[in-house]
């Protein structure tokens, strides 16, 4: 008798994701969540609880962004609010000698109030790290945010900075051209998987190409020379792109990894033995409920990690 093994994790990402927007689920993760394991992927709900772990991460040879969690804000104040803080952050950074950039949400920014707004906030924040000699990436959110997301970035560049990047996502069907269209702006990208519930009239629905097209891109990306935020956990790709660099005679100073705080801290650490830039994508603050359903919604035993803690 043959046995054929299903891949039960793309049902499982689905599940996850759809029961984000859940209004129970998100009543009792928003209540026991930090006490059973947030905090394994979240540094705090202020900045102050997260200063330590960035000095730490240094420390350990680590470089760092932080991110105040949030998105979707619908309140102009609110939006005006985050990018004061945010600017605090950079002052804080400065005068604590701390290594680290941010990567921010244009819709903390008030992307989905007003675009004019989206953009009067993340110039004023690009100008003040600019001031700072600090840097600041756009994160990509959902597909419907990609076109007007990549027009803020360009528009920023076209402005004249340069202490601004983005970020491209591997499942999607149009980043290829995205890609093309960015690459007279030598720009400085973050190539990810993709981390959102979207249409297979978008995305590509298997893990295997989306797996593919993250390797083709990535490896275009280094042989023009574009600095790229190798950002994944998966050791077949970073295995992958460390020997295509070799073998191309690439640099090590066109790209570095990245990875997020609290995941496969063992590759992370062997790869800075080893002398790679790695960059630990670092967030806090007390808003951390769907950062923390994407990171349950990637792995299953994210999800059991969670469960013992609630009955032990
Ligand atoms: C620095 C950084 C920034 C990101 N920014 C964005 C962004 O702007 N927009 C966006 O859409 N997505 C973003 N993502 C998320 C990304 O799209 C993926 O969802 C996420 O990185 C998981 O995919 P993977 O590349 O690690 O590969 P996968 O194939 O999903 O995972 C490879 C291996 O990594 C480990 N792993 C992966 N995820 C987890 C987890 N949550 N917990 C424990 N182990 C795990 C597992 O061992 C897994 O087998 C970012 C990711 C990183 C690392």
């Amino acid at each position: 008798m043959t046995t054929m093994a299903i891949d039960l994790n793309p049902y499982f990402r689905k599940l996850i994701l759809v029961a984000t927007h859940n209004p129970v689920v998100a009543k009792i993760v928003n209540a026991y969540g930090m006490r059973l394991g947030a905090s394994r992927f979240v540094a705090g709900e202020s900045f102050d609880e997260c200063a330590p772990k960035l000095q730490q991460l240094n420390r350990d040879g680590f470089k760092c962004n932080t991110t105040i969690l949030g998105e979707a804000i619908t309140d102009r104040a609110l939006a005006n609010q985050v990018t004061d803080d945010y600017i605090s952050i950079l002052d804080r950074i400065e005068r604590d000698g701390i290594e680290c950039n941010l990567a921010v949400k244009l819709t903390q920014m008030g992307l989905n109030i007003d675009e004019e707004l989206a953009y009067a906030n993340i110039e004023r924040l690009v100008r003040h790290a600019w001031a700072k000699g600090n840097f600041v990436r756009i994160d990509m959110e959902d597909s419907p945010l990609v076109d007007v997301t990549l027009r803020i970035y360009t528009r920023l560049r076209d402005a004249g900075y340069d202490n601004v990047g983005t970020v491209l996502q591997s499942y999607l069907y149009r980043t290829g051209d995205d890609y093309e269209g960015l690459i007279p702006y030598r720009p400085n990208l973050r190539i990810v998987k993709g981390a959102y519930l979207e249409p297979p009239t978008v995305a590509y629905p298997s893990k295997s190409d989306v797996d593919a097209r993250y390797l083709i891109l990535t490896k275009d990306m280094l042989a023009h020379n574009v600095y790229t935020g190798i950002a994944t956990h998966d050791t077949k790709i970073i295995d992958a792109v460390i020997e295509y660099a070799n073998r191309n005679g690439i640099s090590r100073d066109t790209f570095e990894f990245q990875m997020l705080y609290g995941i496969a801290t063992n590759l992370q650490k062997d790869l800075v033995a080893r002398g790679y830039t790695v960059l630990i994508a670092t967030p806090h603050g007390p808003q951390w409920y769907f950062y923390l359903m994407r990171r349950l919604a990637e792995r299953p035993a994210n999800v059991l990690f969670f469960l013992k803690n609630l009955f032990r």
